[in-house]
């Protein structure tokens, strides 16, 4: 996907699109791509590439949510920043909380929050099983791409979300993964608002956006560790 295409292709989900984001959209990519020499945060390496599978796809979440009414997102595993610093540059009044527990990929993120000069935002180093404490209930909307199972993730992000904010998880094929989630999300006292199916661009695939709501606070003590919520997934 080059420049021209898109930009039309961000306009067709509704978003505006100025020549500063543009401008912090073309820092992000050389960036991305001269660490990526050196450092391995993404198997994808050139700009057009980039350009559609990282930053487009980024933004296909605006399908479900609109970023304008919301005040904080939390991105869990955010790896060189996706969906979650993509979402920042277009959306600048967004408090934004990248996480990642691996310490090459948010090195990467903290030059870049300089380089695009970008403010609340907050890159946290960690898993985010170690976060609970700080940000239980606290996040109107928690993402997560690419990013282990359904039924794990669901565990693992939810405890996040505010009561009546969103968990929207951004998925290939997810079939059989929503199936072995039913339980989980119900549980967890939230419910599915939407599922989203929809090929990229250009034939890239097909994608699946998870949009689930949290109905019930999460009680700290009803919150189970990493290795139980491995182990024995949640079931009725
Ligand atoms: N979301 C990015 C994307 O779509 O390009 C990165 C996806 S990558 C496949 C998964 C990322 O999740 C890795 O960077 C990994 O370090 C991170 N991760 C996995 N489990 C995590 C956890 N419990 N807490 C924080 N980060 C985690």
């Amino acid at each position: 996907m080059n420049k021209e295409e898109f930009v039309r292709a961000v306009k067709k989900i509704g978003l505006e699109i100025t020549d500063d984001i543009l401008n912090k959209l073309d820092i992000y990519c050389k960036f991305l791509m001269e660490y990526n020499k050196h450092t391995n945060l993404t198997a994808i390496r050139n700009e057009q590439e980039i350009y559609l599978k990282h930053f487009y796809d980024s933004l296909t979440i605006c399908r479900v949510i609109n970023l304008n009414e919301i005040e904080s997102l939390m991105d869990i595993g955010t790896g060189a920043g996706f969906p979650g610093m993509v979402l920042k540059i277009f959306f600048p009044k967004l408090n934004v909380i990248l996480v990642d527990s691996n310490n090459k990929k948010t090195r990467f993120l903290m030059e870049l929050k300089e380089k695009l000069n970008v403010d609340k935002i907050e890159v946290i180093n960690n898993r985010v099983e170690n976060l609970l404490s700080r940000f239980i209930n606290s996040i109107d909307v928690v993402t997560a791409r690419a990013v282990t199972n359904l039924p794990v993730l669901t565990e693992l992000a939810t405890p996040f979300v505010k009561k009546d904010g969103y968990f929207i998880a951004m998925k290939g094929n997810a079939e059989e993964e929503l199936a072995n989630s039913k339980d989980a999300i119900d549980i967890l006292g939230c419910k599915i608002e939407s599922i989203d199916t929809f090929n990229l661009e250009n034939d890239n695939g097909k994608r699946t956006l998870i949009k689930i709501k949290k109905v019930q606070e999460t009680n700290i003590k009803d919150v189970r560790s990493y290795d139980k919520i491995i182990k024995k997934p949640l079931r009725k």
